[in-house]
């Protein structure tokens, strides 16, 4: 650095004045002395980097050549108010400051400035900082922050508002210029207001990164008086001059409304769940009550059937005695139409007998069931053919069987159901062919399924469901005689044992009787 026109160059304090030109020179600042007329008297060497010129070539020249062209003409009027007022300070109290270097490029810079009495008049001492590193951090913090999708604020330890987002115009209605410097209270419903203020003077007294109002809920007031459920997260960030926080703002209100409404859709459904349990324990203890009147009254009807026809045989028995004597001794003594008159009688108490033997079976099935006992099917199906054996001889008839299981069950109740399921069968042959009945069983998951299939007239598809209904005849006595018990039986006897029955059958084809034995423990 260049001694030559050091103008402070005292004789009486020549050694100050080098050790204070070595320490300029060697600070990591960049300084520059100024005389009393803004020329530049000294450059230490941080200074020639910083702006890029030699000495030589500041030396002697008007500090102005280090301002930018729009600031020149007010920098001189500055320096003689410094002038005349020299005290230590800051230079450009709130504005931002640049330097211009010798390639013509801006950059900012923060200035402090010290008055330096000589007796050769005041110099001032000028500290330059380039703050271009400083300035792109804070450009970049801002950007983030603007960026982010939550309205976020910064207050100072006044708790006033020193930074915002475009959210925070969004969410709070206010316009930028308006939400900064004005107090973050502002924001917070005024009930709030007061504990809000303590609670932020608690922040900065321990400032950590958490979340504001630990369990309470938490609302923000938007410029129209309209309050708002809020989520808040507090930052504490220093950007420079003094601790500060950053308030990351999130409007909650639709997920309130969402939490609101899922609770109501859950409380509604738990209580449909709660009437409608209700209404079904309701509808199965009347079913319960249904049931059971049914049952007794079931039960007493199966008990009249049987006392009536019980006590109907006895005086069948004697008309029937006494019809056949009359038949057996005056038939023909008397006129034909007599004679015909006592054959009716005696078919019809034939009838009449067979009815009551058949209502008798049914009133039976219940009252006289026995426990059930391992049965082998084969033998039931030798019992039945047995009994039906005068009408299997009568008609030529064919009955046979596949391989048929040991299940449990009724014995006689067994044999009466496939003995009825087989008559039928026989009973109602097709005219043309010979009666050809097959009994067959199939296994599944649950248990037997059996079969009695007949190559006879056939069942049209609308009687399949109401043949099984007690007294229900599709033909009447002279085409094919019968009570119409039969079948009733039948159903009677398989649900006894757990089961279902159904018919596959078309008029015509044949048909295909199919009932089901379900599976016992017993059966290993
Ligand atoms: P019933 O034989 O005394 O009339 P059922 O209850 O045994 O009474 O049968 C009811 C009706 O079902 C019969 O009247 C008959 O029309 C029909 N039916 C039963 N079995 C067969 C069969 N194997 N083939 C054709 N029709 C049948």
């Amino acid at each position: 650095m260049s001694q030559e026109g050091s103008a402070i160059a005292l004789s009486d304090h020549a050694g100050v004045v080098e050790r204070l030109t070595a320490i300029i020179e060697y600070s990591p600042t960049a300084m520059l002395l100024v005389d009393g007329h803004g020329r530049i008297a000294l450059v230490n060497r941080e200074a020639e980097i910083l702006f890029g010129y030699d000495d030589a070539e500041l030396v002697g020249r008007a500090v102005e050549m280090l301002v930018p062209a729009e600031s020149r003409p007010h920098h001189p009027a500055l320096r003689d108010a410094f002038g005349s007022d020299p005290r230590p300070r800051r230079m450009g109290a709130g504005r931002d400051l640049f330097a211009v270097r010798k390639d013509g490029s801006r950059f900012p810079v923060e200035i402090g400035l010290n008055p330096i009495r000589t007796e050769n008049g005041t110099y001032v001492l000028v500290a330059i900082v380039d703050i271009s590193e400083r300035k792109r951090l804070e450009a970049r913090f801002r950007a983030t922050i603007e960026s982010a999708p939550m309205a976020m604020v910064m207050i100072d330890a006044r708790g006033a508002i020193v930074l915002v987002n475009a959210e925070t115009e969004k969410l709070f209605g206010y316009g930028r210029e308006q939400l900064l410097g004005m107090t973050v209270e502002a924001l917070v419903p005024p009930r709030f207001r007061t504990g809000h203020a303590h609670q932020r003077e608690a922040f900065f007294t321990a400032p950590e990164a958490r979340r504001m109002g630990a369990g309470r809920e938490l609302y923000g007031l938007r410029r129209d008086g309209g309050e708002f459920p809020v989520e808040i997260g507090l930052n504490p960030v220093d950007p420079g001059d003094g601790m500060c926080v950053l308030a990351a703002i999130v409007d909650i209100t639709e997920r309130k409304r969402l939490e609101a409404a899922l609770l109501r859709a859950n409380e509604e459904l738990e209580e449909r769940v709660r009437d409608r349990t209700a209404q079904l324990l309701r509808q199965a203890e009347e079913m319960r009550h249904a049931n059971e009147a049914l049952e007794n009254s079931n039960m007493e009807l199966q008990q009249f059937a049987y006392i009536a026809s019980h006590d109907l045989q006895s005086p069948l028995r004697s008309i029937s005695g006494f019809v056949q004597l009359l038949q057996s001794e005056y038939a023909g003594k008397l006129d034909a139409q007599a004679d015909d008159w006592i054959r009716r009688a005696v078919r019809s108490c034939e009838q009449m007998h067979v009815l009551i033997r058949d209502i008798l079976a049914y009133s039976r099935i219940d009252s006289r069931a026995r426990p059930f006992e391992p049965v082998r099917f084969r033998q039931v199906f030798d019992d039945a053919v047995s009994l039906l054996h005068a009408s299997i001889r009568e008609l030529g008839a064919e009955v046979t069987c596949g391989e048929l299981p040991e299940i449990m069950g009724d014995p006689p109740q067994l044999v009466q159901l496939l003995e009825n399921l087989i008559g039928n069968a026989l009973k109602y042959h097709g005219k043309e062919q010979t009666p050809h009945v097959h009994v067959a069983a199939e296994i599944a998951a649950d248990g037997w399924t059996f079969s009695v299939r007949d190559n006879g007239i056939g069942i049209e598809a609308r009687h399949h469901e109401r043949i099984f209904e007690i007294f229900r005849r599709l033909h009447d006595q002279r085409e094919y005689p019968g009570t119409g018990i039969g079948l009733a039986v039948c159903r009677r006897v398989v649900q006894r044992h757990g089961g279902r029955i159904w018919v596959e059958s078309e008029p015509g084809r044949g048909s295909v009787f199919h009932f089901t034995i379900p599976l016992r423990k017993e059966d290993g």
